[in-house]
């Protein structure tokens, strides 16, 4: 099964994603946590993205789209995988059409007036586990791990509004594109607990698997 996963920052993907590749088994490919590393370790590619990431402007295409296809060509993306924050303009969407056979489009749509407190009140954890401040009590220390919590560097407001119009003007309109292709499956309720949310992805993904 190859899966996209489409929606807005803050819309929950990389939440989901790792649920998802969980009970699935599937490989998750977040170009997001691939720039980050890259980012991390001072790598060329990391040179390259930060300026785009800090102002939350898109990564070029080619540097993009060559991880993708890279990263799509090892050979545990044989049996399958789920892209998370991959494509994200139409240019990229058209790319990756010609080096994969993506089965479905996963959209999670929430409402826009939700998603800047979401991500300017989100702290991570180096473990993979995201919290909203809101439900952290001032506690500062991640409750799986007890690593210390930090915010995203783009998860500032400044960062975040040019990271919404980018989905809106550049990615949204994907969402046209794999319903002509017959591929887009919506989760219409993305306000909802990520529990509510994860039923309906499996939903989908378990009637796609035994039809
Ligand atoms: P979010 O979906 O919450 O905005 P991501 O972790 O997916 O966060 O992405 C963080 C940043 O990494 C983006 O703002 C962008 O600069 C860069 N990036 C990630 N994926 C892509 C992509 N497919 N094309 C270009 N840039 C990307
Ligand atoms: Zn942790």
């Amino acid at each position: 099964m190859k899966i996209i996963l489409l929606g807005a920052p803050g819309a929950g993907k990389g939440t989901q994603a790792s649920r998802i590749a969980g009970k699935y088994k599937l490989l998750h490919i977040s170009t997001g946590d691939i720039f980050r590393a890259n980012i991390k370790n001072g790598t060329e590619i990391g040179k390259i993205a930060k300026s785009y990431t800090d102002s939350g402007r898109l990564v070029p295409d080619e540097v993009t789209c060559e991880i993708v296809k890279d990263r799509l060509s090892w050979k545990d993306a044989g049996q399958g995988y789920m892209l998370d924050g991959f494509p994200r303009n139409l240019f990229q969407a058209q790319q990756l059409d010609k080096f994969a056979d993506i089965d479905i489009c996963l959209n999670i749509d929430v409402d826009e007036s939700l998603l800047m407190d979401r991500i300017c009140g989100r702290r991570m954890c180096a473990c993979g586990e995201s919290y909203h401040v809101s439900t952290l009590q001032g506690s500062e220390t991640c409750a799986k791990c007890g690593g210390k919590l930090y915010q995203r560097p783009d998860d500032v407001p400044e960062t975040v509004k040019t990271r919404l119009s980018t989905y809106k003007s550049q990615t949204a309109p994907l969402i046209e594109y794999y319903k002509s292709q017959g591929k887009l499956y919506s989760v219409t309720s993305g306000e909802g607990s990520p529990d509510d949310v994860f039923v309906q992805i499996c939903a989908i993904l378990d009637k796609f698997l035994n039809d």
